[in-house]
């Protein structure tokens, strides 16, 4: 039986996140990774050249100071790092506009514009509404962009990506992640013609060479990280935790996949237990990547909401580095489908995007997203203050079924590390 005092399982950016900090407060740890190679979700690899986002493709940047202090010191931003600004478009019948969509309206065809417009007038004449006063968020983006607008764009983008019914889903969750303007603001822009500066990635770093790769090995390095180890038993005792038989600790951070953990766990109070199984249900969604060459662009991003596309984005990973592609090539990008789709039927959506894309490689990603129906932040911060007590802390997008960003995540890293260094 091996000893540490902290066991972290999963070297994703949480896992890894945790890891480093309490090394570096002196706080011996040891990192558990199902995987061959650190990353989770934000992992790359080289692909003839090209360099692959497997899922997505990761730029980092945040507003929270502490943690941009302590991302920047584990890095020397401007020789390992390049930063950019932001140029979003979205394709809707085959016609390029800016993003986001409600500042752009003046584009559309004269009789769309004319609804549109009307509905936001006569929103205007109800008065102004908090977006988090809405009950829901199809009630949300109806309520403050008109049905027009959302048959348009909100619902069919929004169906692609969660696939789910809209009206089930938790407002107060995507509080802060969504720009929400109402009415008047819209309108304004339309008249202003104003870019949109102040969004939530409106500028990003990203690093020079391999990507969000180069991000996760750097956090893993001096770690005690085992790969290849899928934990399968935690257990409890009076005052430690013992994992897959092998290793003890006093404290657990998990930043695995909250539906799995009520099949690890053994020794707790039935209550609690009952408490954590009852996750089991909890939604996610997958995302299909195709990795390809493409004709060269200014945007970093392209959002695809026509319903009948089954694609939602393509990044230019290409754009953000030279080193994402082979001298001489044309730039790389990534295209991104909710859920498991076929390689067919993903090369078939590429004639209809813009760029003369060739298929280089793809992958399937089975969480990705989490969806978060009403109810289910209550039950799950109930379970995570019950585990708390027991010193095995959540950490992470689907051990917390939080929308969280990498800076997010780090954000989180560091409550935890308090928490476990207060009772260190
Ligand atoms: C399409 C897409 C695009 C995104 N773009 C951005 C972006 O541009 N910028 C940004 O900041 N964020 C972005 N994000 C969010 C970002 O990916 C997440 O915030 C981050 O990767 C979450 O990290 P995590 O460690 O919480 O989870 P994960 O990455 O899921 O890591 C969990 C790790 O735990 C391991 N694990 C699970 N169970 C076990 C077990 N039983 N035993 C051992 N190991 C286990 C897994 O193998 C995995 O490595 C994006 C997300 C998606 C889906």
């Amino acid at each position: 039986m091996q000893n540490t005092h902290t066991l972290i399982i999963g070297a994703g950016i949480s896992g890894l996140s945790v890891a480093r900090m309490l090394t570096q407060k002196g706080i011996d740890n040891i990192v558990l990774e199902r995987a061959s190679k650190p990353g989770g979700l934000v992992k790359c690899d080289v692909v003839d050249g090209h360099l692959f986002h497997r899922v997505g493709g990761h730029v980092f940047n945040t507003k929270v100071q502490g943690v941009a202090d302590w991302f920047w010191d584990q890095f020397v931003r401007d020789e390992e790092f390049l930063s950019a600004r932001r140029k979003s478009g979205i394709f809707l019948r085959d016609q390029l506009l800016g993003y986001p969509i409600e500042n752009y309206l003046y584009l559309l065809d004269e009789a769309t514009i004319r609804k549109i417009f009307g509905e936001l007038l006569n929103l205007e004449q109800q008065g102004k509404r908090e977006p988090m006063s809405y009950p829901n968020f199809e009630a949300f983006l109806l309520g403050n962009f008109g049905p027009t607008l959302y048959e348009l764009y909100f619902k069919p983008y929004n169906h692609k990506i969660w696939k789910t019914d809209l009206s089930r889903v938790d407002l107060p969750w995507l509080e802060g992640k969504l720009p929400m303007p109402n009415s008047r603001e819209i309108i304004m822009s339309n008249i202003l013609r104003k870019e949109e500066a102040n969004m939530v990635h409106s500028s990003f770093y990203y690093p020079r060479n391999r990507g969000s790769q180069f991000i996760v090995d750097r956090l893993a390095e001096g770690l005690q990280l085992n790969t290849g180890v899928q934990v399968e038993t935690l257990e409890r005792f009076s005052d430690s935790w013992v994992v897959n038989g092998q290793w003890m600790a006093q404290q657990v951070v998990f930043t695995g996949d909250l539906r799995k953990l009520h099949a690890m766990l053994q020794g707790l109070d039935a209550g609690l237990l009952s408490g954590v199984e009852a996750l089991k249900d909890l939604r996610s969604n997958g995302t299909s990547n195709l990795l390809c060459e493409t004709d060269p662009t200014e945007h970093s991003w392209i959002y695809l909401p026509d319903g009948d596309l089954p694609a939602h984005r393509i990044i230019y990973t290409g754009n953000f580095s030279p080193t994402n592609h082979p001298v001489g090539s044309r730039p790389s990008c990534t295209v991104e489908f909710s859920g498991k789709t076929s390689l067919e039927s993903m090369k078939a959506t590429l004639k209809r995007l813009p760029g003369n894309m060739k298929v280089i490689d793809h992958n399937f990603e089975p969480n990705s997203y989490v969806i978060q129906y009403r109810g289910d932040r209550q039950r799950i911060a109930a379970v995570r203050d019950g585990l708390r007590e027991e010193n095995l802390h959540l950490a992470g997008r689907f051990a917390e079924w939080e929308y969280y960003n990498m800076d997010k995540a780090m954000e989180r890293a560091m409550e935890v590390v308090a928490d476990i260094q207060q009772k260190a």
